[in-house]
């Protein structure tokens, strides 16, 4: 996979995103991702995009001020 930004290689990683949801934060662990070596852009294939699209969905109606959930099992 190449680097969106500075087209060099960029390898399969996993990384921690919060999303700022106006009422509260939502933080999201062990996100499969892919990582530049050379600039450290991180970027999402369309299907991990998709599940954290998802994943916000059906948390944002239990979620508190600040919450933790892990990508693997809260897309599941
Ligand atoms: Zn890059």
């Amino acid at each position: 996979m190449k680097c969106m930004k500075c087209g060099k290689e960029a390898f399969y990683s996993t990384t921690t995103e919060a999303i700022e949801l106006g009422f509260g934060v939502l933080v999201i662990r062990n996100i499969p991702c892919y990582k530049c070596e050379e600039c450290d852009e991180i970027f999402y294939t369309g299907d991990v995009v998709k599940k954290i699209e998802i994943i916000t969905e059906k948390v944002k109606n239990l979620m508190q001020e600040f919450t933790v959930v892990d990508f693997e099992k809260a897309a599941a």
